[in-house]
């Protein structure tokens, strides 16, 4: 391919992107431009809100995605249901940033208030296993009066955690046992939009952790500099729970994040069975 055919090629796939997002099946070209736009947005070292910036700009490409590509119909999930924002919520260190900024940008009032919620939901959840704190109807400490208040700045598995029964999601909230469907099309995505984010993390090497929201988010707000701190290198989320590890990834996980990593930059791929 010559350079401009690759540059008419970029600029078709980000069209794509703009226009309607990542699809449902997976689609190597547009992951690569995907996470491409991601590293870029991560390497731009002018911005000390790069982290935030790019997980902003995920966000708002997986929202084109649900509003292009999936199918409203079968849910049941309505304004004022919260009964999911009292599962443990974990999200990358952008996500978190983001909301830290979306936070620290409210009226000094408010601020102090979300602080103090936060600070109470984290001291009270932080020792529990997930279950018993769901089971101890422990909520997000961004919940107020059934709504979530960075709505705007949710993370990744708030906009794909949906369900088709609202019957079952209360059964389980009861302690019953219960199956809760949710359409395979928000957990294809929810896939396609973490893995180019932290394939773009590991490209800009930077921490690809997950970590639960309500510790980090404290963390991000109660540390001066954090943004900055973590972008330098410094582990400023040490001993906050993680959901997933970069050493613990099964390795088909790990080669499919090293086929993103390259593709994103341009390298030679790994051997892989996506491209053939
Ligand atoms: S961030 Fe918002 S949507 Fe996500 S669990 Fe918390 S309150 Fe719910």
């Amino acid at each position: 391919m010559t350079r401009q055919q690759r540059r008419a090629r970029e600029k078709a796939d980000q069209d794509t992107l703009r226009r309607s997002g990542l699809p449902l099946q997976r689609d190597m070209t547009l992951l690569f431009a995907q996470t491409r736009v991601l590293l870029r947005i991560l390497k731009n070292t002018a911005s000390p809100a790069r982290a935030a910036e790019a997980a902003r700009h995920n966000l708002e490409t997986l929202e084109r995605s649900i509003r292009y590509h999936t199918d409203p119909a079968p849910l049941e999930c309505r304004k004022g249901c919260s009964f999911c924002c009292h599962n443990m919520v974990a999200a990358t260190a952008p996500e978190i940033f983001l909301l830290a900024r979306h936070l620290k940008a409210l009226r000094p009032a408010d601020f102090q208030a979300a602080l103090a919620r936060i600070q109470a939901v984290d001291a009270a959840g932080r020792d529990l296993p997930p279950l018993q704190r769901y089971r101890d109807h422990i909520g997000c400490g961004l919940l107020v009066d059934g709504l979530c208040s960075a709505y705007e700045a949710r993370p990744t598995p708030c906009r794909t955690m949906v369900s088709a029964s609202v019957a079952a999601c209360e059964a389980s909230w009861r302690g019953e046992p219960a199956r809760i469907p949710v359409p395979q099309s928000f957990g294809h995505l929810k896939s396609s939009y973490s893995f180019s984010l932290i394939a773009a993390l590991r490209g800009a090497g930077l921490d690809t952790g997950i970590y639960e929201l309500n510790h980090a988010l404290r963390i991000a707000l109660e540390t001066d500099d954090a943004e900055a701190r973590w972008l330098a290198g410094e582990d400023v989320f040490a001993g906050v729970q993680r959901d997933m590890a970069s050493g613990a990834v099964q390795p088909q996980t790990e080669l499919f994040l090293s086929v993103l990593a390259a593709g994103a930059a341009g390298e030679p791929l790994p051997a892989n069975p996506w491209i053939g």
